[in-house]
């Protein structure tokens, strides 16, 4: 049983094809994403479908797999049996995989998640896109210049190599003539 269907889960997978052995991988989508390239979709370089792939697509060839899409909700380790949520049906294993990611952090300060998301998830990469193209046509159509600046000014909190990226996308995007601010936690930079 393996649950999660990321990097982690399906490398496992993957591996263990030849495994005398029966896999169930759970994951709560049935699709995988390729996360490195959240930022692409999250800056209309990409559309969504590019960074997906169905988890039965690539296990299509493996045919001790079956994918089972779920939330898993409870793992009781005693009976060794996995339960997801609106399910009744219960899942036993014999050896269990654990691989379900991370999520991103705000060190104490929740209260920023509406005004910054995460980009952890698809969801998350359309909804930056969705704000940052929406900047872009209210600054088209803004005559005021301080507005237009305010409009076209953006910050990316965490300068690791994800803010970086999306840093270096909304440049790309803009072009030469606007202003990207990149604010990590410890430095900032331009
Ligand atoms: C924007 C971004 C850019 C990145 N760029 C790079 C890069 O350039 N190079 C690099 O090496 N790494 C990069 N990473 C990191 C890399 O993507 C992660 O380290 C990797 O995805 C972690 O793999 P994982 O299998 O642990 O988790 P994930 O890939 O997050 O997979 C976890 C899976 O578990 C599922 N899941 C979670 N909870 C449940 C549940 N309760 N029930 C069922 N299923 C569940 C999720 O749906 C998901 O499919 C990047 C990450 C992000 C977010």
């Amino acid at each position: 049983m393996i649950v999660g269907a990321g990097f982690g889960g399906l490398t496992c997978a993957l591996a263990l094809h030849r495994a005398a052995a029966a896999l169930t991988l759970i994951d709560r989508r049935n699709f995988h994403l390729f996360q490195p390239l959240l930022y692409q979709v999250a800056t209309a370089a990409l559309s969504p479908a590019d960074i997906v792939m169905p988890i039965r697509r690539i296990l299509h060839r493996q045919p001790n797999a079956r994918v089972i899409m779920g939330q898993v909700e409870t793992i009781d380790r005693l009976s060794q049996r996995v339960y997801l949520s609106g399910c009744d049906q219960e899942f036993p294993y014999d050896y269990l995989v654990v691989a379900t990611g991370a999520r991103h952090a705000y060190f104490g300060r929740d209260d920023w998640e509406p005004f910054a998301p995460g980009l952890k998830q698809i969801e998350d990469a359309t909804a930056i896109r969705g704000r940052v193209l929406e900047a872009f046509e209210r600054a088209e159509a803004e005559t005021n210049p301080d507005e237009r600046r305010r409009l076209l000014s953006f910050a990316v909190i965490g300068a690791g190599p994800t803010g970086v990226e999306m840093a270096g996308a909304i440049a790309e995007l803009a072009g030469s003539s606007y202003c990207v601010l990149t604010v990590s936690r410890f430095a900032s930079m331009r």
